[in-house]
């Protein structure tokens, strides 16, 4: 996988020169399109989908516009919660169509056969069919009033992922004790590309 450059640690962030930090796959919020004499509402965003030979920023603005992004607009990369929902939305979108990328663990699978997260609120995110049992495993954990350290419940197979250690095998009943991590949204494979975070 390409590396990324971490934008989010290090103060990047605030560098004066964010601009060439940026990669495609990013998601840009604007503040302030001066670049062009027709410029896009303010808090608009856009997927970068490329940087040409003189190293300007394309764009796929979730309006449809393709304007470019410049190095004198006025811009930031997703933030908040209200703005990662409105990316999510735009990803929601994106799935109806041509996206088959998992969110959570960057796999491709076939969206018609994933699951719908239970992660993401009411947007009917699709993530692949391993992550939604994940979903499912995390959501048991959570809900068990008796879960100290480690729960004795069954893993299908398979079903290893980034979030579950396997920590020992029970000799009396063939199941496995695991470990669980919850993997916050932040975590999300798609998160960390729309922020730029090193995967
Ligand atoms: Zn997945």
């Amino acid at each position: 996988m390409e590396k990324r450059t971490n934008v989010q640690g290090g103060g990047v962030l605030d560098d004066p020169k964010l601009y060439k930090y940026l990669l495609p796959g990013m998601r840009i919020v604007l503040d302030e399109m001066v670049s062009d004499p027709s410029p896009l509402e303010k808090g608009t965003q856009g997927t970068i989908t490329g940087r040409d030979d003189i190293g300007d920023c394309h764009m796929e603005w979730d309006n449809g516009s393709e304007l470019k992004l410049l190095e004198n607009d006025r811009y930031h990369i997703v933030t908040t919660q209200e703005e990662l929902e409105k990316s999510f939305e735009h990803l929601r979108k994106k799935q109806e169509k041509d996206y088959n990328i998992c969110p959570r663990c960057g796999k491709t699978f076939d969206v018609r056969r994933g699951a719908v997260s239970r992660r993401i609120n009411k947007l009917n995110i699709m993530i692949c069919d391993l992550c939604g049992q994940q979903e499912a495993i995390e959501d048991f954990i959570l809900n068990s009033k008796k879960y100290d350290t480690d729960v004795n419940i069954f893993v299908p197979a398979g079903n290893n992922q980034t979030g579950y250690k396997t920590k020992e095998k029970s000799e009396q009943n063939g199941k496995q004790k695991i470990d669980v991590k919850i993997k916050p949204i932040s975590d999300w494979h798609i998160v960390k590309v729309w922020r730029g975070v090193e995967t």
